[in-house]
């Protein structure tokens, strides 16, 4: 549905009140977009989109993707679903129907007005891998019955309705595979890493690490990966994805827990907890095909990161020590 008088798009992000979400928002109003954010704050906030209210180019709309939406846009970039272990398995049968009818709704959607759309889809796909780092052609080692199948197996479904979508209905589909991103908004108490270890680190409490804290992640700051979303979406027809977003940085979740402390100058000491159950012992994205593709590569160090991040759950600080 081409605008008849400017080059500004409608654009739908669901799971807009998010952390993604939101910072994608910013960047598309920022580009002079239109955007509707659906989202039913499941694990989202108002607080995220709350300098957005009374934009005259922005409009939430509190909606679960999981039904039914009749709109008319341009683009879709389809974000919605719990993204950390704590919130994605609280209710499980949730998120699996949040991955798929959500999937399903948004390709219908897609379909009927014509429209490109982009799917959030995730390195978790790729399960506890056996190849190191992980390409695009792997195929993953997921475990189809753990605690983290719901969100693993509900996103690799979701890629199956995509890719289905585009061959049998010529969808233009954008999918990347994100891998773990931190960055100011990420929810203070959703258990993942990054906030519990500088909130952890702020407060002066102990750092928990999970295991002997040799497992491995690799942590790209928000901008860098938002910076990947339009660059993506931004394609030909031909360039469908899965492609690989994120930062090949790769630390152990120890180096992680000793460099927030050496930024926050914090006093809190390290203490080992037990390794959740299917917790990934490695994980590295190998993105040469989105620096080919793209023409994109992160920024963004991760000691930089850190310090932003830091320095956003400062300002949060007084109502964290409350909380
Ligand atoms: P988030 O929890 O901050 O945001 C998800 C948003 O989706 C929230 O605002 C939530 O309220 C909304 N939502 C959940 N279920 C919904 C439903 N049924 N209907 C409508 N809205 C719903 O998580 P995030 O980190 O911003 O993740 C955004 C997307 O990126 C997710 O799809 C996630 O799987 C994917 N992803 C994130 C990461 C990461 O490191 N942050 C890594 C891989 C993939
Ligand atoms: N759908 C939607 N908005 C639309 C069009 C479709 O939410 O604008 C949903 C609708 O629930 C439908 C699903 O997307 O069931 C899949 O649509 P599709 O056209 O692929 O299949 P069908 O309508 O035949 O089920
Ligand atoms: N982790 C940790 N302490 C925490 C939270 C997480 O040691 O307080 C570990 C967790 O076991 C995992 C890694 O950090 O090995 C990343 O966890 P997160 O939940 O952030 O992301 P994911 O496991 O989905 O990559």
């Amino acid at each position: 549905m081409a605008r008849l008088y400017d080059s500004r798009k409608r654009i739908l992000v669901t799971g807009g009140a998010g952390f993604l979400g939101s910072h994608l928002i910013d960047r598309l109003l920022a580009q002079g977009h239109e955007v509707i954010c659906a989202d039913n704050l499941f694990t989202g906030t108002k607080r995220n989109i709350e300098h957005l209210h009374g934009h005259p180019r922005f409009e939430f709309m509190r909606h679960d993707v999981t039904f039914p939406l009749y709109i008319e846009v341009d683009e879709i970039y389809n974000l919605a679903c719990p993204a950390s272990p704590i919130h994605y398995q609280h209710d499980p049968v949730q998120t699996t129907k949040t991955s798929v009818h959500g999937a399903i709704n948004m390709l219908g959607l897609a379909k009927r007005v014509g429209c490109k759309i982009f799917q959030a889809s995730t390195s978790e796909v790729y399960g506890d891998p056996s190849v190191h780092p992980q390409p695009e052609e792997y195929w993953g080692n997921v475990n189809p019955i753990g605690p983290r199948s719901c969100y693993d197996e509900g996103k690799r479904c979701a890629e199956t309705l995509f890719f289905d979508y585009h061959r049998q209905h010529d969808l233009d589909i954008k999918v990347a595979r994100i891998f773990n991103t931190y960055g100011p908004r990420m929810h203070h108490a959703d258990g993942r890493v990054v906030s519990n270890f500088i909130v952890q680190a702020l407060r002066g409490e102990p750092i928990t690490i999970y295991g002997d804290g040799q497992q491995t992640r690799s942590f790209c700051y928000v901008d860098d990966l938002i910076e990947g979303f339009l660059r993506l979406m931004d394609t030909d027809k031909s360039m469908t994805g899965p492609i690989n977003i994120g930062n090949p940085g790769e630390f152990t979740i120890r180096e992680l827990a000793e460099k927030t402390i050496a930024l926050t100058a914090s006093t809190s000491e390290l203490i080992e907890m037990p390794l959740p159950a299917d917790d990934p012992k490695q994980r590295q994205p190998d993105i040469s095909k989105a620096r080919e593709l793209l023409n994109w590569k992160p920024k963004v160090e991760l000691e930089e990161g850190l310090e932003r991040t830091i320095k956003y759950f400062r300002t949060r600080l007084p109502e964290l020590l409350e909380a």
